[in-house]
């Protein structure tokens, strides 16, 4: 047994990349995992790897932006396991583009994806985790919570606002056994970083390669950093052990920034 055996974990955007890597973590604890994401098949390929490992998996095709969805979604887990314990929002997305030039349509696209995603489900799963005195929600951010770059405006304040939703949830929840965190990485080595480097590297006249060389230079560690990382860093936050830990933004960056 260990202190995940059983609890109903929510994870969004799991398909591919952290969210993946998260879900598989709580499954290797033999948590009862739900994952959702808009691909149903890439949902079915990561369930089914659950599946092998032996825990219980949910696989539900559900856009978190759209909150009739997500209340579905909340009845369709109450009747397979019950409420969410532990909630990842982990969804995101990161187009660049500098602010005179950027389309309306995009600003509005990553607040709904980065922001109103997250407000979607803390809303509809944080009431269930306050009545049973215990809940755990970890918000994938970003180091650009924390500091910005040029040309991504609108990742870097939807970015900022999950931060901003972290600290008062946490404020909010603090005398109800539910803490609220956030887990900032740096460049982690998936598919939305592949996405980052294509644009780099036509920008920049480079190879792909070459472009995702640059992004692992900007870390001290010259790396990428792994979803796995990633996914450690969200079940240290979930655990009981780290129930004085709220309203706080963990970098995983190889040490990129130290604020
Ligand atoms: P990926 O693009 O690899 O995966 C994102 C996942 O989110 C996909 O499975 C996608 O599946 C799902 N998703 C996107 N929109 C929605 C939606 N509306 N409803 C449900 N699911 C959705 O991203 P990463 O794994 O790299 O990133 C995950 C999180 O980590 C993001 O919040 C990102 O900002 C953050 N992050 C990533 C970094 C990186 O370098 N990769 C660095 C710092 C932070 P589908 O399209 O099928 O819905």
């Amino acid at each position: 047994m260990t202190e995940f055996d059983g609890k109903v974990v929510l994870v969004t955007g799991a398909g591919r990349g952290i969210g993946k890597a998260i879900a598989l973590a709580f499954a290797a604890e033999k948590s009862r995992v739900v994952i959702t994401g808009r691909t149903a098949a890439a949902l079915e390929e990561v369930a089914a790897e659950i599946r092998a490992t032996g825990a219980e998996v949910l696989a539900s095709s559900c856009d978190v932006t759209q909150k009739p969805q997500v209340n579905d979604l909340q009845h369709t887990i109450k009747t397979h396991f019950g409420a969410v314990q532990i909630l990842v929002n982990n969804v995101g997305i990161a187009p660049a583009a500098g602010f005179l030039d950027m389309p309306d349509n995009l600003w509005d696209e990553v607040m709904r994806v980065n922001v109103s995603a997250a407000y979607n489900c803390c809303k509809t799963f944080l009431s269930a985790m306050i009545d049973a005195r215990w809940g755990r929600v970890v918000n994938i951010a970003s180091t650009v919570a924390r500091v910005v770059y040029p040309g991504i405006s609108a990742y870097a304040t939807s970015k900022h606002a999950i931060l901003g939703l972290t600290r008062s949830l946490a404020m909010e929840t603090a005398r109800s056994g539910v803490t609220v965190n956030a887990v900032c990485p740096g460049y982690v080595n998936t598919e939305l970083t592949r996405e980052n480097a294509r644009r780099l590297a036509e920008n920049r006249g480079k190879s792909l390669d070459e472009a995702l060389a640059m992004l692992a230079a900007s870390c001290p560690q010259r790396r990428l950093i792994e979803p796995e990382e990633v996914a450690y860093v969200t079940l240290m936050l979930a655990s009981d052990r780290a129930r004085g830990i709220t309203g706080q933004a963990i970098q995983v960056d190889g040490g990129a920034v130290m604020a």
